[in-house]
């Protein structure tokens, strides 16, 4: 071997060397950061301290009720319903809801927009209140995912999912009814706007085959994004003067998601990286938008709107669908305050 053939073998040697630790220290960031979110990229860090969770929450100091007297998300089926069955106040003739559910936002989230009086989460509290709510089912007894079909359809139903048969995703619902079915029933036109692919072509799809044969006023729409659901309810819930609208136009009873705040979560972690804030921002800013146009509307006078905003579960890393703190914890924002009661506590159709 001469002297050229030597140094070369060494210096493959050292190139050699110097890839495979480049490689392995490659890994171990990429370990690292799979572990803690990719939010440490943006130098924040999801919190860890699920043990201290709660009281992260209850620092905001925003709730109008305690950790401990978290509502089921099941109630806002309860308070729907009697909403509509409630007579209507003095000087009001109809009665109009709004559900606005935005998807995989993580109870932390209410810390992004709690300065924030036009904030749509904000502007309902300061109306009526915001309340720990949780999602799962009840631990160790009925519990469920803490996932998107599930979660929902709890809220639409009033039942976990022993009663209305979802308890994970890719699931079909039974034949119990959603609100939305309920109200339907009872002449209120109503609807139901979502981009989220499998609500329409998976869990609602037999509640969708119904009222299209037995010619419920019902609308279901399957929408490409977020923009194009919130064109959609826009469109619901404007009313310049003297605009002529039929009943499935201007539906009594309109419910919808945004997935902003999901999407940010599946993509770059569930917490308070840059992503996952600006979602928050934005779900709030399109609804608060809602909200307003809903107050212009040339028959607002008249109308007795119940206005609430939820979450179907939090999230934990890029993830959810367990029973974490950080996964169960939910939120409510309604523009009526609630008398919290035994009975809403421990509210849930079975
Ligand atoms: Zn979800």
């Amino acid at each position: 071997m001469t002297a050229k053939d030597k140094k070369s073998k060494s210096f493959m040697k050292s190139f050699l060397k110097t890839i495979i630790t480049v490689v392995a220290v490659l890994l171990v960031i990429m370990i690292v950061l799979q572990c803690v979110g990719f939010g440490a990229l943006f130098g924040l860090y999801e919190p860890k301290r699920t043990g201290k969770y709660a009281d992260e929450l209850e620092s905001y100091g925003v709730f109008d009720n305690t950790y401990d007297e978290a509502l089921p998300q099941t109630v806002i089926y309860k308070i729907i319903m009697d909403h509509f069955n409630a007579p209507l106040a003095e000087g009001k003739t109809v009665k109009k809801a709004i559900f606005l559910g935005f998807d995989g936002f993580r109870a932390d989230g209410i810390k992004n927009i709690k300065d924030d009086p036009e904030s749509a989460i904000m502007y309902v509290k300061s109306l009526g209140g915001l309340y720990h709510t949780f999602a799962g089912g009840i631990k160790g007894e009925r519990e469920q995912h803490t996932s998107t079909a599930p979660g929902w359809c709890s809220m639409l139903t009033g039942g976990w999912a022993e009663y209305h048969g979802i308890s994970n995703n890719g699931m079909s619902k039974n034949d119990k009814e959603t609100c939305l079915t309920a109200l339907a029933k009872q002449g209120h036109a109503s609807s139901f706007t979502v981009s989220w692919r499998e609500h329409t072509s998976v869990s609602y799809k037999p509640d969708i085959q119904l009222a299209i044969k037995n010619g419920l006023p019902v609308e279901y729409n399957h929408e490409i994004d977020d923009m194009a659901t919130y064109y959609q309810v826009l469109k619901y819930v404007s009313k310049p003067a003297d605009a002529r609208k039929t009943a499935a136009e201007d539906p009594d009873m309109i419910f919808f998601t945004f997935e902003f705040t999901d999407h940010a979560g599946h993509f770059f972690g569930f917490g308070n990286n840059k992503n996952y804030y600006n979602a928050t921002l934005d779900a709030n800013k399109y609804g608060y938008d809602i909200i307003k146009t809903i107050e212009s509307r040339s028959t607002y006078a008249q109308e007795d709107w119940l206005i609430v905003i939820s979450t179907d579960h939090g999230g934990t890393g890029h993830n959810h669908g367990g029973q974490s703190i950080m996964e169960r914890s939910t939120w409510l924002a309604i523009n009526k305050k609630l008398d919290i009661t035994p009975d809403l506590l421990t509210f849930e159709n079975k």
